[in-house]
């Protein structure tokens, strides 16, 4: 497996992990980390023998003390990579896919289970596999977790494939009719993933829906800030500019490792200009509309917010807004 082609959150958790957070004052205010992930022991073994290399420890992906501690938030999403398992790609054509996607998401009930306050859990799902609603109804039946992940490039997601978007409709629609939450890694890594993609999921999936509470992952690519990130993002704004329905929907932009200060598998840090450019769209879009997330172990929280806050140059005011409850 090329190790540069592992969709970006995947290469942050085997190549990057973030330093273990500091000391910080009493008067801090809380911190909601929005995209936080894990690995259970089994997920770790398997890539493993796959022959993908980690760089820290286990506990580093799978024990949740640990994670608290490492990423210094107070609260947590935390996601499920579950959907890995039927990637022919990332799960290696895997003939226990289903068994592995369901002890990856049991794992997740196991660590919510720990701090149930503190953990909001994403259960990870592959929209396209004929179990997927079976499996969204045991998360959220039996399970009783919070959210469902989705994640378009191992899973392979084409909106422009009617097939692909029947799927991908069904699974928005158990979201709305349960008031579930979904958490959307929305770049395929197609070439010409953009504008028409935007535009399909406004107008054929999210049209319409009675309940949408939608995070839309690392800005809408794949971390970093490209022109492809600027395309997706032009694209909704300019939807909830011409008051497009979505526009009164719950729909928020979490803004994990997309202010890169430290190049990072495949992706370059972003130069000074591309800060002020990012900086700039982060005030487009509005701090009502995005939501403070790290992509752990790529940053810990405390690390991170303090580069969101210096090479954006956010005011406190900014801040808060960022960090506030929406
Ligand atoms: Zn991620």
């Amino acid at each position: 497996m090329k190790i540069y082609c592992i969709p970006f959150a995947f290469a942050l958790l085997l190549l990057q992990a973030c330093s273990p957070a500091k000391q910080l004052p009493h008067s801090r205010p809380e911190l909601y980390d929005h995209h936080v992930h894990f690995l259970s022991p089994g997920f770790i073994d398997f890539w493993k023998k796959m022959g993908i290399p980690f760089s820290k420890a286990d506990h580093f992906y799978s024990d949740v003390d640990s994670i608290f501690s490492l990423s210094g938030c107070e609260k947590m999403k935390l996601i499920s990579m579950a959907y890995v398992f039927s990637s022919e790609e990332f799960g290696g054509g895997s003939k226990d896919a289903i068994d592995q996607m369901r002890t990856e998401n049991d794992y997740l009930a196991a660590l919510k289970s720990k701090y149930p306050s503190r953990i909001s859990a994403y259960y990870g799902i592959d929209p396209l596999q004929a179990y997927a609603v079976d499996e969204i109804q045991r998360c959220h039946k039996t399970l009783k977790l919070d959210g469902i992940k989705l994640h378009g490039n191992a899973s392979q997601i084409y909106l422009t494939e009617p097939v692909h978007l029947q799927k991908v409709k069904t699974v928005f629609h158990y979201a709305s009719d349960h008031k579930i939450p979904v958490l959307l890694h929305f770049d395929n890594s197609h070439p010409k993933f953009g504008e028409r993609d935007v535009r399909l999921l406004a107008d054929s999936v999210l049209y319409g829906l009675a309940f949408v509470d939608l995070q839309i992952a690392h800005f809408g690519t794949s971390g970093g800030f490209t022109q492809k990130t600027k395309n997706v993002l032009d694209a909704f704004i300019g939807l909830f500019n011409e008051k497009h329905p979505i526009s009164t929907q719950n729909i928020k932009f979490d803004i994990s490792a997309v202010c890169l200060d430290k190049d990072s598998d495949g992706v370059s840090k972003l130069t000074e200009a591309e800060f002020l450019e990012l900086a700039g769209y982060v005030r487009k879009l509005g701090l009502h509309r995005i939501v403070f997330g790290t992509d752990y172990p790529l940053y810990n929280a405390r690390e991170y917010l303090a580069i969101l806050k210096t090479k954006l140059s956010l005011t406190d005011k900014e801040i808060a807004q960022l960090l506030a409850d929406k």
